[in-house]
């Protein structure tokens, strides 16, 4: 079965671990422990040899830099035998600045080097990723407005408000994203914020009270003007970049004619297999780009041109 980017079956989130207080203090003091930071949003690499890997930290480490400890440190899961925690080092401290300078530390956004980084690696960072976003967008009660406390090793906030006491879970925005063919070509469209000369598949939030197959049929035909039939699960994905799900689909056009809406997406053609396997196409001048090989866009263009070989 088809492994997601971004969501490695090697880690074992150990739900159960998170409400044993003693436990989560010993892993957190163990010096065994990695540390996954995030600092102002971004993600800590390093150059090593050829390669860029992933920057951890241990407790010593984080101790030297941080003597009075980490607010609200997240605790990840196990992958082989090692315990993982989630850190946000988003605040001003000289340390760690200096620090960051004497290793030649590289801050990226995951999405740069995730592709290159082993899978377990390049999963935890997503993960503290999407982790940390919730806590810095869910430091106040969205009830009430009194301050939350953390609880649950991270994945539960509470409001401090005795009369109020809700609790807060960490979300995840579903989208679909779905492939769409007529006969033996797929339509494929590109976004303004789109790298340059990418074009992929269409993709949008689901909206409350609707299914996944509704979203589809009023994404489809919000952008294009195309109205789809068959629509078939393929698989999903994590994109905690900052926070969705993504559900991908194939589905077929009923027929080949567009209305493209300008005001959702800049380009919108139909490829043929030809034209997806030389990346060129009549309406594109100097050819263009498929989307990036740790998306699942890329796996279900992929998985269609595949099955021509
Ligand atoms: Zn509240």
């Amino acid at each position: 079965m088809y492994q997601p980017f971004y969501a490695s079956s090697q880690i074992n989130r150990h739900g159960d671990f998170r409400s044993n207080k003693g436990l989560i203090k010993n892993i957190i003091s163990d010096n065994n422990t990695k540390f996954v930071p995030v600092l102002n949003g971004k993600n800590l690499f390093r150059q090593s040899d050829e390669n860029i890997e992933a920057c951890f930290f241990n407790s010593e480490q984080l101790k030297t830099i941080y003597p009075n400890g980490i607010d609200n440190p997240i605790f990840l899961g196990v992958a082989n035998n090692i315990n993982y925690v989630g850190i946000d080092l988003d605040h001003n401290n000289s340390e760690m600045d200096l620090w960051c300078n004497e290793n030649s530390i590289i801050l990226e956004d995951l999405r740069k080097y995730g592709p290159t980084l082993n899978d377990i690696d390049a999963s935890f960072l997503s993960l503290n990723n999407g982790m940390t976003f919730w806590h810095k967008t869910h430091q106040f009660c969205g009830s009430c407005g009194f301050k939350n406390n953390t609880t649950e090793a991270g994945f539960v906030k509470v409001c401090s408000n005795i009369e109020c006491g809700k609790s807060h879970f960490p979300r995840t925005d579903p989208a679909i994203i779905t492939l769409i063919s007529y006969k033996d070509k797929i339509l494929l469209g590109r976004s303004p914020r789109f790298p340059e000369g990418m074009y992929s598949t269409l993709a949008g939030f689901v909206e409350p009270g609707e299914s996944l197959e509704q979203a589809l049929e009023r994404e489809v035909f919000e952008e294009v003007g195309v109205k789809v039939k068959n629509i078939r699960y393929f698989n999903s994905q994590p994109w905690p970049f900052p926070a969705s799900l993504m559900l991908g689909f194939f589905a077929e056009a009923v027929n080949e004619d567009m209305n493209i809406d300008y005001n959702e997406i800049e380009d919108a053609h139909w490829f043929s297999i030809e034209e997806l396997r030389s990346l060129n196409h009549p309406l594109i001048s100097g050819g263009f780009k498929l989307p990036r090989v740790d998306s699942i866009a890329r796996r279900l263009v992929d998985n269609w041109i595949n099955q021509f070989n």
